[in-house]
């Protein structure tokens, strides 16, 4: 009772949020619930991506919020600016594609797929066969009109 009121101000807050900085980006489309998302996560430090599997080890010790993943592979792809990187997979996703925790997953899960402009410029796109995409709100022509 209480993480659901608790989850319910935190959405109307993501709501206004998402409605006052995201003017440039309209988010289109629709979740077609296939599960990659919860299956390629990429964390960082301030060092960068995650590439090296002892560093994850050193953080889920620290932080016990890590072990709710597990590595799920690897980025290789040399065009790629993410290559090297580790991607994770959360332990709650079931082998249909459900959410084991749903009511109460974590607020990056419920703003997901969060429209970050400053993310988008730097080439940041959703994952290959997602159902949303990112489209501007405003064209190029009308700039110029
Ligand atoms: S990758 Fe996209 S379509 Fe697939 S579950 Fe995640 S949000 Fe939905
Ligand atoms: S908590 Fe649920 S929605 Fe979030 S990554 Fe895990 S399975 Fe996906």
């Amino acid at each position: 009772m209480k993480n659901n009121l608790k989850n319910f101000f935190e959405d109307i807050i993501l709501e206004i949020k998402n409605k006052l900085f995201s003017s440039k980006y309209v988010l289109k489309g629709k979740c077609k619930r296939c599960g990659r998302c919860c299956r390629n996560i990429l964390f960082s430090t301030k060092e960068g991506y995650i590439k090296d599997e002892n560093i994850f080890k050193d953080m889920q010790k620290k932080y016990r919020y890590y072990k709710n993943f597990r590595i799920s592979g690897k980025i290789e792809n040399k065009q790629d600016f993410q290559n090297g990187a580790l991607t994770f997979e959360c332990k709650f996703i079931s082998k249909n594609n459900k959410c084991l925790i749903y009511p109460i997953r974590p607020i990056f899960c419920r703003d997901y797929p969060n429209i970050n402009p400053e993310l988008i410029y730097n080439g940041v796109k959703m994952l290959d066969e997602c159902g949303f995409y990112f489209d501007v709100n405003k064209k190029f022509e009308e700039y110029l009109n």
